[in-house]
């Protein structure tokens, strides 16, 4: 009976695994990235939440995506596509010209908004407010969320305020942890 259970929680675990893989794979590929070398690790421990670690050695792109598995399996499907689109996110070139924090996350929501319907970017953020009640995580999930409310509301796209330069230098390694 344990040994039936264990192999269970196996299967559950790999699809798990493999559904997180391959919806990265996806998001990858629609922005045309699939030259990125990456490896998802759903973690056990140690990590709450998501996070990208994306580097370039050698003119080549790699990334670790990380995603705490007790999140993942607290989320819905449709939610766990949410936040990989939003990891996956930022790694689209408009999201790394380096600048504060904040704004790589709302680059990254906005690409991820891409993929999945705005409105449920918008519940993802108002469920993060609930699961990470704490400060600075709350205060900046309540800002991205205003933002991508304040996106719904006005019918098209409006442009970025902070104007794109190319004398901002990509990053050449960071790490992410929302
Ligand atoms: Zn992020």
């Amino acid at each position: 009976m344990l040994y039936l259970a264990l192999m269970t929680l196996l299967l559950f675990t790999s699809s798990l695994e493999r559904e997180v893989d391959r919806t990265v794979d996806e998001y990858l590929s629609q922005l045309d990235l699939d030259s990125i070398r990456y490896v998802v690790v759903v973690a056990n421990r140690e990590l709450q939440g998501a996070a990208v670690l994306h580097w370039v050695e050698a003119g080549k792109d790699s990334a670790v995506f990380f995603f705490d598995r007790e999140l993942l399996l607290q989320l819905s499907k449709q939610e766990r596509r949410v936040l990989i689109a939003h990891e996956v996110g930022h790694l689209a070139p408009q999201c790394q010209w380096g600048g504060s924090r904040i704004f790589r996350e709302l680059c990254a929501d906005r690409i991820a908004s891409q993929f999945v319907p705005r409105e449920d970017v918008a519940a993802m953020l108002a469920k993060s407010i609930l699961m990470f009640p704490y400060y600075p995580a709350r205060e900046e999930f309540m800002l991205r969320l205003a933002m991508i409310q304040e996106k719904r509301r006005i019918s098209e796209e409006i442009e970025p305020t902070i104007a794109r330069s190319s004398e901002l230098p990509a990053q050449d390694a960071w790490i992410d942890c929302a």
